[in-house]
């Protein structure tokens, strides 16, 4: 029996609830696949900074490179938020990603055909919505340097920061954004703002060039206000999407919404040796420690866990059908079980989820 090492960073609020189900997953296809998944726990973000003062503890950051994958759940909280920007929780999460050199950031947002009617968006517009957005993680304002604010003798200041790109950065998460798209409907968006940014003008420059490589996909350049509208109108028109990190940030939350709720959403950063998979919602504060949060996006991030870094695509795909069967069965938590909808809590959904790998196994 081979071992896969996952380090468990469940973080803050409903982070250390949905993680748990998480696991609970990992080990019932673990044992019927002949996988042993060897799990260890770290602290990140706030409950890090509560126990050692810092969000990201050196022995956290040392068990991630040591493991075959992270498994994260969500950091921060308004007990932190007081802190300075370097000390926030959130900032455990961005110095993980840039130190593990994940550069690419893929989030899936697909209407599940049982949950339309829970979209904000009509029937007509999202039905079969099935979109891809990368975005650019490691670079672009989140860490252009020179960054920083200046105080003058007059009690006024001025804030920087700098969105820059190198062409090695744009090739190689351009690279990601082609793969993927190949996989799929063989379909690139990439979206910039090359009609103001020069940032955004090498952007286009160089995923162009990237393109010829990849014949067998039709690339399209949008620009970012035009894609954030189009998102709204028309998203079946979207396959894949890659961008770059700020605009990426924006879009993806919008194209979330798309599917009905944040409790339906994972993601997968990647790029280096090590993947980090987690759900894209926080850690919702406002349902923290009730038990009721919805455990699906850290779910279906386990399964991209064993599809992009465990090369376990059948046992992921296992995960993604038991999720939509137990939908299927009308099955909600509170979140997607629309106006007066009868609901069932975190552990419940993890139990039927449980319960339905082990009957498909
Ligand atoms: P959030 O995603 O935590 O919550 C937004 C809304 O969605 C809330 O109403 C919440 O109840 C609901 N929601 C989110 N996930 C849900 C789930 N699984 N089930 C049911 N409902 C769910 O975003 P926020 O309120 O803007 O942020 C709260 C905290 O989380 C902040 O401190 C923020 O910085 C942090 N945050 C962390 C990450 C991360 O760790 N990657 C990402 C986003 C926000």
């Amino acid at each position: 029996m081979t071992t896969a090492r996952i380090a468990v960073l469940p973080g803050d609020g409903i982070g250390q609830e949905v993680t748990a189900q998480a696991v609970r997953v990992l080990e019932t296809v673990g044992r019927s696949a002949g996988l042993k998944f060897e799990f260890e726990h770290a602290l990140i973000g706030g409950a890090a900074i509560d126990a050692t003062g810092a969000p990201l503890p050196p022995q956290t950051l040392a068990l991630c490179r040591q493991s075959h994958a992270i498994l994260f759940g969500a950091v921060g909280g308004p007990k932190w938020d007081h802190l300075p920007q370097e000390q926030k929780a959130e900032r455990g999460l961005l110095v993980l990603r840039k130190d593990l050199d994940l550069f690419a950031n893929l989030r899936p947002a697909r209407t599940f055909p049982m949950l339309v009617d829970a979209s904000p968006l009509k029937r007509s517009v999202v039905e079969g919505t099935d979109i891809v957005v990368i975005r650019e993680l490691t670079g672009g304002l989140y860490y252009g340097e020179p960054r920083g604010v200046e105080q003058f003798a007059d009690g006024s200041a001025r804030a920087i920061n700098t969105m820059a790109y190198t062409s090695r950065e744009i090739e190689r998460v351009a690279r990601v954004g082609f793969e993927v798209a190949r996989k799929r409907r063989r379909r690139l968006a990439s979206v910039d703002k090359a009609n103001v940014l020069v940032v955004s003008q090498l952007w286009r420059d160089v995923v162009t060039r990237v393109g010829r490589d990849y014949p067998d996909v039709t690339l399209e350049h949008v620009l970012v206000d035009n894609c954030s509208m189009a998102l709204v109108q028309r998203p079946t028109q979207f396959d894949t999407i890659v961008t770059e990190n700020t605009f990426g940030d924006i879009l993806s939350d919008e194209a979330a919404i798309l599917a009905g709720s944040m409790g339906m959403l994972p993601s997968a950063s990647l790029g280096g040796r090590v993947g980090l998979y987690e759900p894209v919602h926080g850690t919702a504060p406002d349902i923290a420690g009730q038990g009721i949060a919805n455990p699906i996006a850290a779910v279906l991030s386990a399964a991209m866990l064993m599809r992009y870094s465990l090369n376990m695509g059948r046992e992921a795909d296992r995960v993604d059908a038991a999720v939509s069967r137990v939908l299927t069965q009308g099955h909600r938590t509170r979140d997607i079980a629309g106006a007066g909808g009868k609901s069932v809590g975190t552990r419940e959904m993890g139990d039927l989820i449980v319960g339905e790998l082990e009957r498909g196994a």
